[in-house]
């Protein structure tokens, strides 16, 4: 934590100045999300009032934080720094490998056996180069972040979607692909589109059976899933301050279900008393200290309409419980609604699981709020309905809850205590059913509840409610049931009505733990090894790509012309592939095997231009390698759109492609390319497409003058041997020139440090 609160006091020190001089430039009142992007703005980046949605920024982030499924070629990728030790404080968090089967002991064990190697790599990388490891059952990343990491007025990155989850404690955190961790820890400047940004003034106070859950749950049916896209949600008003910074943190976290780039509160009293329930007193009185730079502006809270771009108002004393779903986290049901929308869309009203906790809600006030239900049960002698599973977020969670008595109420209920792990929420659930292709429903506190995410089966109907309302709806065991105004059976065939929930913000004797699960870094990384076994199917260490050989690129073979839609799915898919995330030749056999081949409508199924006969993408592109060619792949619109995943830029690089020629690309997946040192090009005539024949051999000319803005040209070599050429544009700046000649990005930052070691 020394790395971490020296960091921090840093950031405290320079924020009040960095604040008053983005309010000078911008010459208006700042929202707490602009105060944050202003105050993490890297070096070279000139102040000056950004166009939302327009302007590409380039951020010094303060920390990186990375789950174990995504950190494995991120760390593969860091390592090919050269660098000692990481740029900022960085950790790396083992939960979405571990499958929920039979219970937390067991099903942890296991994991261990299958993923020893995984976890015995991501151990040692985080030894040697000083990263936080936070071991097998230590907790999933976002509740393990915001108990020991996250802190108001910070910037984090995250190699994954529910990153926003620490905008509970005031911090702007966001989820990206490996790359842009790797390049943050390496020391480079992150870019993000200045966002645009959407208000939630909260009003009023929730009370009964209403919790944090039902604000966002509202939300999403208001915003819907898109309605968040390139935006910063910012909640503020006195409804806000009446909230928990865990209950704050459910509300972010699920700002990813509305497509948001991450979600904010503003500092108060409630996340000052969770850092000092958590050991951090230390950052509450630097963070009281600067208190009303945490905050927005009180010009923006009397006239938010005049800051953000759009504003929505919701008042808490009003406010229902929420079920949302099936299918999508914006359908959008209050409790006294939702029955007869469960009868008038025929969904089955027999509920078959009941599943809480998560990183979305698995604080100490969700389990105690839910707990007290479970008690209830207990003490009228009810009986859940339901399978009913609880999966703790945290050790520290699960130790406290445990010692407190509340996991006792459940298993008394007859629940289920999984590892602390994400589980069935990501579909490491080994569901019992009978039948998996026959309709059912489960209720979740989870966030995401898209077919088949939680168990793989498309019949399965999956809602979204707070842990409180899960667990009553465990104990019915029907959907029609709402316990705000209904009675339920008991075992003495006596009817009897659920008191309202309730439970306990923090711990009333303090959090405790026997073992968090840390690992700390090695004090002496020179002698650490890191492990990775040559035989190994799912590791292997990079070999840093090849610089760019000083002449115009000639002979390739057009590997693919790809029609339609070709997303990072198409490019790189992800299933059973995921597998070999670590494995940079294994993964690549995945490589375009979604995308459509304009010559014959068929995927997975290109001309070897050297045989003439019809195989696999990345069998064709193999032989190709082998033979000493280079290939080229060409796309149609929005090509790369999807995800910001590495692979489906690293894995046409490892199997010899020289260039992605497209009529237009999405921009992430662009700037992955040319990290990668790819060419990325786009036809200057968009109808050049159609010029692209099958048995193609294509010359690139232009780069010994390659420069920003001016364009290359493309000589067709069509097999009637008649040439062609044709224009194409770019949009590389001098920086990444530089990374396509030296071969990758982190090919530089390795030259650099190399440099700086011999100095
Ligand atoms: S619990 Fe679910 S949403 Fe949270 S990190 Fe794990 S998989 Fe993602």
């Amino acid at each position: 934590m020394a790395f971490d609160i020296e960091m921090i006091r840093k950031v405290y020190e320079e924020l009040p100045g960095k604040i008053e001089a983005a309010r000078n430039e911008v010459g208006r009142p700042l929202t707490l999300a602009e105060k944050v992007l202003f105050a993490h703005l890297h070096t070279d980046m000139k102040l000056q009032n950004f166009e939302r949605g327009v302007h590409y920024v380039d951020f010094a982030p303060d920390r990186v934080a990375m789950q174990d499924a995504t950190a494995q070629m991120a760390l593969l990728q860091f390592m090919q720094a050269g660098r000692p030790q990481v740029a900022v404080p960085s950790t790396v968090h083992c939960d979405h490998l571990i499958q929920a089967k039979t219970g937390a002991a067991e099903d942890l064990n296991a994991a261990l056996n299958t993923n020893k190697e995984v976890y015995e790599f991501l151990a040692s990388v985080c030894n040697k180069y000083g990263l936080g490891f936070r071991k097998p059952g230590a907790g999933i990343i976002h509740q393990v972040v915001l108990e020991n990491y996250a802190f108001p007025g910070g910037m984090m990155i995250g190699t994954d979607s529910h990153t926003p989850n620490a905008g509970g404690l005031g911090m702007i955190a966001i989820g990206v692909g490996g790359a842009d961790a790797s390049d943050v820890m390496a020391g480079l400047a992150w870019e993000l589109k200045w966002p645009k940004l959407i208000g939630v003034k909260l009003t009023g106070k929730m009370s009964g059976w209403t919790a944090p859950k039902d604000i966002i749950l509202k939300v999403a049916g208001i915003l819907t899933v898109k309605g968040g896209t390139g935006a910063i949600v910012e909640y503020f008003g006195e409804g806000a301050d009446g909230i928990s910074a865990t209950g704050k943190a459910t509300i972010c976290n699920m700002g990813a279900e509305i497509g948001a780039t991450c979600s904010i509160f503003g500092y108060d009293d409630r996340m000052s008393a969770y850092l000092k329930s958590t050991e951090r007193e230390d950052i509450a009185v630097l963070a009281d200290g600067i208190k009303e730079h945490l905050r927005a502006d009180p010009q923006v809270i009397a006239a938010p309409k005049k800051y953000f771009d759009e504003v929505i108002e919701i008042n808490l004393s009003e406010l229902e419980p929420h079920v949302n779903g099936p299918y999508t986290p914006d359908l959008a049901w209050p409790i006294s609604r939702f029955a007869e929308a469960v009868k008038a869309n025929n969904w089955p009203e027999k509920l078959e699981v009941a599943l809480i906790g998560s990183c979305t809600n698995s604080s100490y006030e969700d389990i105690s709020r839910s707990a007290s239900i479970a008690q209830q049960a207990v003490d009228k002698n009810l009986k859940a309905k339901a399978e009913f599973t609880i999966s703790p977020g945290s050790e520290l969670v699960r130790y406290t809850v445990e010692k407190d008595g509340w996991l006792k109420a459940y298993d008394n209920m007859g629940g289920i205590v999984m590892a602390n792990a994400c589980g069935p929420c990501i579909g490491q659930w080994a569901r019992h059913i009978d039948d998996p292709s026959r309709k059912n429903s489960i209720i979740t506190s989870f966030n995401r509840n898209f077919a088949k995410r939680n168990d793989g089966f498309p019949g399965t109907h999956a809602f979204v409610a707070s842990p409180e309302i899960v667990t009553a709806f465990a104990l019915a065991g029907d959907l029609t049931f709402n316990p705000l105004t209904d009675t339920l059976l008991n075992e003495d065939g006596q009817q009897v009505k659920l008191d309202e929930p309730k439970g306990y913000e923090l711990p009333p004797k303090g959090f405790s733990v026997e073992d968090p699960g840390y690992q700390a870094p090695a004090e002496d990384p020179s002698s650490v090894q890191v492990l990775v076994s040559p035989e190994s199917q799912r590791l292997q260490l990079l070999e840093p790509f090849p610089a760019w050989e000083g002449t115009d690129i000639k002979g390739l073979r057009l590997l693919i012309k790809a029609r339609g839609k070709c997303t990072t799915d198409h490019i790189s898919m992800a299933g059973p592939w995921l597998k070999f995330r670590g494995h940079l030749d294994n993964i690549s056999n995945n490589m375009l095997i979604g995308a459509l081949n304009y010559f014959n409508d068929s995927t997975d199924k290109v001309k070897n231009q050297l045989t003439g006969e019809y195989g696999p993408v990345p069998a064709t592109a193999r032989a190709y390698k082998a033979a000493g060619l280079g290939s080229i792949v060409v796309g149609d619109e929005n090509y790369g759109e999807g995800s910001s995943r590495e692979h489906a830029a690293m894995e046409p690089r490892h199997l010899g492609v020289r260039a992605i020629l497209v009529k237009s690309f999405a921009r992430i997946h662009e700037t992955n390319l040319k990290k990668q040192g790819m060419l990325a090009l786009t036809f200057a005539h968009k109808e050049d497409y159609e010029k692209i024949l099958e048995d193609d051999i294509i010359d690139i000319e232009g780069l010994n003058h390659f420069a920003p803005g001016t364009p290359l040209t493309v000589l067709l070599h069509h097999a009637d041997g008649t040439s062609e050429s044709i224009i194409v544009n770019h949009t590389y700046n001098e920086q990444q020139i530089e990374w396509f000649k030296a071969g990758a990005a982190l090919n530089i930052i390795r030259r650099n440090a190399l440099a700086a070691a011999q100095q």
